[in-house]
């Protein structure tokens, strides 16, 4: 039973990680006095990884959590109410909307930014979670810089692991391409370039069991694959592993409430944030399965706290 009365505010954010904060700081800017649920994950993805070269600004690496700590002071200076909560149920019917927190307290805005990011899909093996940022990633163009004239695998038959191998050869010396059945699911133009493409070797019906390396300094030098047709298992030296095996939106809390696609990814107005709900915004990687980058999610947390703004002015 929830005997505290509701915190309102003019706007909403569900989200810490960069479209989160980045809305945030904007909202703050426009006086709209903006409170932040951060979630589960305080700071976003960007918290699970180490070095960050490509957020603009920085001509030294960063570090992702260094980065999300900057972000966060950032939007308290300008004054963004952080609210330590997750929200679990949400009322999108009527104004003002209502979000059930864990910690019992509801909160209640005249207009919602959802920033509730996406998460990558693992195989969930432990020895690939014990080297997830020390070879092992979900993120090519993030991480495959790292790896210039190194041998990589990908795993994954989807568009994205098609993209993530071909890009991977930009830099790496070779790229095999683990996939569990001996047909691609990516679109076939793409399986075209991948099949023209010589630094890269398809491993078909195989799956990784174990990833393989060293605790000092940390790194991934073999990965053990099954053949799941002959049920051999052998081993493949490669000092990288990416996973492309998909990403789930953390879109739950609005199912059947919002316009969503077929996988979960909620869908905006062309070159807006605006969901099919007046006031209800979507920015980041809860409505992006394309970019999927901080900067991009930044970009699109900026828009979100801008049409807030236009939104709340009408409707005064
Ligand atoms: P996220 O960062 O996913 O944040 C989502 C937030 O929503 C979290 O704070 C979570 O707690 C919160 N949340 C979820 N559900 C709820 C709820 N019900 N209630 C309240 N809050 C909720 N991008 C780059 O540009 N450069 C890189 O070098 C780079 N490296 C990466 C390395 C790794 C290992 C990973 C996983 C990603 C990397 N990315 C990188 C991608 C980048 O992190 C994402 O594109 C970016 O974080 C997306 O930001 P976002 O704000 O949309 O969501
Ligand atoms: P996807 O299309 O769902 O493909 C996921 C792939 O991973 C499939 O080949 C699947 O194998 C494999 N897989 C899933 N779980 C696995 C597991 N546990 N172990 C091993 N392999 C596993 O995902 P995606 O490639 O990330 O693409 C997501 C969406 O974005 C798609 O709609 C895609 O078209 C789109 N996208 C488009 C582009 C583009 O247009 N250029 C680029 C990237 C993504 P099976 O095939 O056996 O199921």
């Amino acid at each position: 039973m929830n005997n505290k009365s509701p915190k309102h505010s003019k706007v909403l954010i569900l989200g810490s990680g960069p479209a989160g904060y980045t809305a945030a700081i904007y909202a703050a800017r426009a006086m709209l006095k903006p409170m932040l649920v951060h979630g589960t994950q305080p700071g976003g993805q960007l918290t699970t990884t180490t070095d960050v070269e490509n957020y603009p600004g920085y001509s030294k690496v960063i570090q992702g959590p260094w980065l999300m700590e900057e972000m966060k002071s950032q939007a308290e200076a300008v004054g963004t109410e952080m609210i330590q909560d997750h929200i679990n149920k949400i009322d999108l019917s009527k104004k003002p909307i209502v979000a059930y927190g864990d910690s019992g307290q509801n909160y209640t805005a005249d207009a919602l930014i959802i920033a509730t990011g996406a998460q990558a899909r693992w195989l969930n093996l432990k020895t690939e979670q014990d080297f997830r940022g020390f070879g092992v990633s979900a993120c090519a163009t993030c991480d495959g810089f790292f790896f210039k004239e190194k041998e990589v695998a990908v795993v994954g038959g989807g568009n994205a692991a098609v993209e993530e191998a071909i890009f991977l050869t930009k830099f790496a010396s070779k790229v095999h391409l683990i996939h569990r059945r001996n047909e691609l699911r990516a679109e076939k133009l793409l399986q075209e370039k991948l099949k023209a493409n010589k630094k890269i070797e398809i491993i078909w019906d195989s799956a990784v069991e174990e990833v393989l390396g060293t605790n000092e300094p940390k790194g991934v030098n073999a990965i053990k694959i099954k053949n799941l047709k002959t049920n051999n298992i052998s081993e493949l030296k490669v000092d990288g592993l990416f996973i492309a095996i998909g990403h789930d939106p953390a879109t739950s809390l609005f199912k059947n409430q919002l316009e969503m696609d077929k996988e979960g990814y909620l869908i905006t107005k062309p070159d807006s944030t605006e969901t099919n709900i007046p006031g209800v915004f979507a920015a980041g990687d809860v409505k992006d399965k394309k970019f999927r980058q901080a900067v991009t999610a930044a970009g699109m947390g900026c828009m979100a706290a801008l049409e807030t703004e236009k939104y709340l002015e009408n409707v005064k």
